[in-house]
């Protein structure tokens, strides 16, 4: 079991506050739980980075519109408390949503252009909510570096963007996808897919591999890098978002990748939504060296 689980704001600030005063320096994990590999990854790397390592696990309500998956969102606080502690996390912090949005809450933190496009057009809302509970967990855990993954890229520019705008003295780490064996984005997600969809579901790293090859043997058009991956997405998804290579650091469209380019999908396979991206140059093509 972990050292402490947390429900309370002060006694979550305590905590950290009391790991500074030893002179320690505080990590955080922000989660929504049903823990993956991919959480713990980003676990050992707040751990790596700082002496006292605090993850949240909170189902912000918030950030889900009114047609989306909150009330069924897999929860597993046991497992997820035993898996945090197989990494060395030093406590949780798990508060209720009336604990984050108390009676009378009426601040929202707002991110301009790079939470608009992607994920900002289909899920409207979506990333006011998580600017929104990113900076109340800044402002109670208080620490000095904060892991994100790279999964959910636009989130993390908009992290970084909400970081530099509001001066909060946070060091952002961006941590690479972790990947199932056979190449699939971990995500808590994933548990809602058929045996079928599990399969068909690959193609979201199939389209994005065979993208990354293609730029890596000279391909530089954005659009031709784009129908690649949609090719591959199309046969199997329910419905498709969007497949966009964007400029990497703004989310800006590109009609070449030049400087540094982020391609990213966004689909329903089944009923379930997946997204997944590859960061042409920074990333290798997803599926090298897999069997
Ligand atoms: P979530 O619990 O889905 O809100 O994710 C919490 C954090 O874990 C976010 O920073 C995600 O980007 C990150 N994350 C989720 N899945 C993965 C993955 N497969 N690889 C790396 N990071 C991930």
């Amino acid at each position: 079991m972990v050292a402490s689980v947390l429900n309370r704001a002060d006694e979550a600030r305590a905590a950290c506050d009391a790991a500074c005063r030893s002179g320690g320096t505080v990590g955080f994990v922000p989660t929504m739980g049903a823990l993956h590999e991919g959480h713990l990854a980003l676990a050992r790397a707040a751990k790596a980075r700082a002496s006292f390592v605090m993850a949240s696990i909170f189902v912000n309500p918030t950030q889900f519109g009114p047609s989306e998956d909150l009330s069924r969102y897999p929860r597993d606080l046991e497992g997820d408390l035993a898996k945090l502690s197989s990494v060395g996390v030093d406590a949780v912090f798990a508060p209720t949503p009336i604990e984050m949005y108390p009676a009378g809450d009426q601040t929202r933190v707002r991110v301009g252009a790079v939470a608009e496009p992607l994920c900002g057009g289909f899920r409207p809302g979506h990333f006011e909510g998580v600017a929104t509970v990113v900076a109340k967990l800044f402002a109670i855990v208080g620490p000095s570096v904060a892991v994100f993954g790279r999964k959910d890229y636009q989130q993390l520019l908009v992290i970084r963007r909400l970081v530099r705008d509001l001066f909060f003295p946070v060091e952002v780490i961006a941590h690479p996808i972790v990947r199932e064996s056979d190449g699939l984005a971990m995500s808590s997600r994933n548990a809602y897919l058929s045996a079928e969809d599990r399969k068909k579901a690959l193609s979201l790293v199939r389209g994005l591999d065979a993208a990354a090859r293609r730029f890596a043997q000279g391909e530089r058009r954005a659009r031709e890098l784009e129908r690649i991956a949609r090719e591959s997405v199309e046969r199997v998804a329910t419905s498709i978002d969007y497949v966009e290579a964007r400029a990497d650091e703004t989310l800006e469209p590109i009609t070449e990748v030049s400087g540094g380019a982020v391609l990213a999908i966004a689909c329903r396979i089944g009923t379930t939504r997946l997204i997944d991206n590859v960061v042409f140059g920074v990333d290798a093509p997803p599926l090298a060296g897999r069997g």
